[in-house]
């Protein structure tokens, strides 16, 4: 028998295996030498268990143990027994025993220093991320690490259930492919037989999976890889995974139904953390506009926007009376018990909206609405009744600070919609416990691009306006709403997906409004233009994220942390030393040569 053929897990034992022989395999996460009693935490993947090994009993066996050096690899057998009393460690699953050496094998050393220290989780916020990912196969020892890769490999497991259940097929779809429209840059591959050709690796599958639907398959999904060379911030990598989805002979109803049906089951069975809504929240992308300033609602807090472009309309104050006449709005969101904030701190608020476009930051304060004192930039701008009004709408407290926003509707938005995240972030509002899911729908299927005078798809050129909207395609294409939907969660935007068009008459006209010409079409698209021809049913589906989702479900805002071997910022990889240059042969074989910038480009 091989010396690690093992009886038992480490972090399986409990009292129930007390007097019981059993060997284990692991590292030795620490060693503690007294003299004549050495105790090793042995640690697998189940956990920690204490091994101990003293003179009087185990004999020699305490110098081999007082010999381990962290990080050996080991195989043991003891007998599990009760720790001395007083000995107990309650932060242990196994603390209540240990076990007592009777054989100890180091089946391999650890040659080397470590890098950080592995047994010592308060440590590691200190250790550089990049030497962290550099020896990813030594941080992913850490408990902590390896939880987060079983909670995201059980998340992945109840999606696969959840969805074979119900018919679906997963289907692999390829990674060399030709590029998708969802908007980012494209990773290239050269085509080594036939120069100046490139693969484009998948933004997403979306177009073999609507592929899949004209083939028949109906219903399919996919854990899919998606490549998108786009700036990288803290939630983003230059690949990263999708539940990616399609059905055919769908509404919009019935794929909201089914993706907040899983969302549930997950949040519920794999995490402590309570729903915000159940049934989800829905809004409507005008509405999370006007009350949110967003259409990714944090909506663990209120604090929503009130327009007060009526109650403001006779004023004398000018940056108001040009932003109504103009057509803008003038919209106020509370800070409450923001009185108390210092000339400094609204000066720091000022220059905080001035990076999202406001010109400046008018504000009142709400001393008392009893008998509306009220003082601020403005307050002498406005009458009594004016000032009663806009406590009245806004519903403000005693002790509150209104900030207002006054310009084009988009720039309001903007401002107060950031606003209201920085406010809820210093007073603390959002329940880091709470989920709070809330599906947007009813987007404007088009955005108009004033640079070049088009419209452009808000999700892409395939998806369906609502049935209804179809006539507005020739006379207001502004008002065309998509039967596209989000799903958001705490602020973060979760899920994409849509309707799409299968009607050709429908597709031509959006190409058309998009100004993209029949040729471009054809480049572009003609293979699923084509496939089209052949009877395409409707269809729709929805892409949510992998990571993100495992990201809420650990309170992790780095989505590095939730992925076994992810990139740096700026996409290179440490640990193995990619993007590398290659050997001049394989470029002369893929006919390439390359220019250098003059400066390193970033
Ligand atoms: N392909 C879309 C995306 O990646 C999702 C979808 O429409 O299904 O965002």
């Amino acid at each position: 028998m091989e010396p690690w053929q093992r009886t038992h897990e480490c972090g399986s034992l409990r009292t129930e295996h007390i007097g019981q022989t059993v060997t284990l395999n692991g590292w030795a996460n620490s060693v503690r030498d007294h003299g004549d009693l050495v105790f090793i935490d042995l640690r697998d993947r189940t956990g920690l268990v204490q091994l101990r090994a003293d003179a009087a009993r185990s004999g020699d066996l305490v110098h081999e143990a007082a010999a381990v050096k962290p990080e050996f690899v080991l195989s043991v057998t003891g007998v599990v027994r009760h720790r001395a009393p007083g000995m107990e460690n309650p932060k242990l699953e196994t603390g209540e025993i240990e076990v007592d050496l009777l054989r100890l094998e180091v089946l391999n050393t650890c040659r080397q220093p470590l890098p950080f220290p592995l047994s010592d989780e308060s440590q590691m916020t200190q250790v550089n991320e990049e030497l962290r990912i550099k020896y990813r196969y030594l941080d992913l020892r850490r408990p902590r690490m390896y939880q987060t890769l079983k909670l995201r490999h059980d998340a992945v497991t109840m999606i696969r259930d959840y969805l074979n259940q119900r018919g679906f097929l997963e289907i692999e779809t390829p990674i060399f492919t030709k590029s998708t429209p969802e908007g980012a840059r494209d990773y290239l591959v050269p085509y080594r037989l036939e120069p100046g050709l490139f693969y484009a690796l998948p933004q997403s599958p979306q177009q073999y999976k609507q592929l899949l639907m004209v083939a028949g398959v109906e219903r399919y999904y996919q854990i899919a890889r998606c490549f998108r060379d786009e700036a990288q911030r803290a939630d983003r990598q230059p690949e990263f995974t999708q539940l990616d989805l399609e059905m055919s002979f769908v509404t919009q109803e019935d794929i909201l139904q089914l993706i907040e049906g899983m969302t549930i089951q997950i949040v519920e069975q794999l995490s402590t953390k309570t729903l915000g809504s159940k049934p989800f929240t829905r809004l409507t992308y005008d509405e999370a506009m006007r009350r949110f300033g967003t259409d990714k609602p944090d909506l663990r807090y209120g604090l929503e926007l009130t327009d007060v472009g009526e109650a403001v309309r006779d004023t004398e104050f000018g940056v108001f009376r040009s932003a109504l006449e103009s057509g803008g709005q003038v919209k106020v969101i509370r800070y409450p018990n923001g009185i108390s904030l210092s000339r400094r701190e609204i000066e720091e608020l000022t220059n905080f909206v001035r990076e999202f476009g406001a010109k400046g930051l008018a504000y009142l304060q709400v001393d008392s609405t009893e008998e509306v004192q009220i003082r601020g930039s403005i307050a002498k701008f406005f009458t009594p009744q004016t000032l009663k009004r806009i406590l009245e709408e806004t519903q403000a407290q005693s002790g509150d600070l209104l900030l207002f926003a006054a310009d084009r509707p988009k720039v309001v938005a903007n401002v107060l919609g950031r606003l209201r995240a920085e406010i809820a972030r210093r007073l603390n509002l959002a329940d880091p416990n709470v989920l709070h899911f809330c599906w947007i729908t009813d987007f404007p299927l088009f955005q108009w691009d004033e640079e070049n005078g088009r419209w452009d798809a808000e999700h892409h050129p395939f998806t369906m306006p609502h049935y209804e909207d179809i006539p507005l395609l020739d006379t207001d294409p502004g008002a065309v709403r998509a039967l596209c939907y989000d799903l958001v969660c705490n602020g973060m935007e979760w899920a994409s997906g849509s309707i799409r068009i299968h009607r050709k008459d429908i597709q031509a006209k959006v190409f058309q409004l998009m100004n993209i010409s029949e040729e471009s079409q054809q480049q572009r698209f003609g293979h699923m233009l084509t496939a089209f021809e052949y009877g395409a049913p409707p269809h729709g589906g929805i892409a949510p994220g992998i990571d993100r989702l495992v990201m809420f479900l650990t309170d992790n805002e780095n989505i590095r942390e939730v992925m076994a071997f992810p990139k740096l910022g700026g996409g290179s990889d440490p640990l193995m030393g990619a993007p590398s240059p290659v050997d001049p042969s394989q470029l002369d074989e893929l006919s390439l040569k390359v220019i250098y910038p003059e400066k390193p480009a970033k």
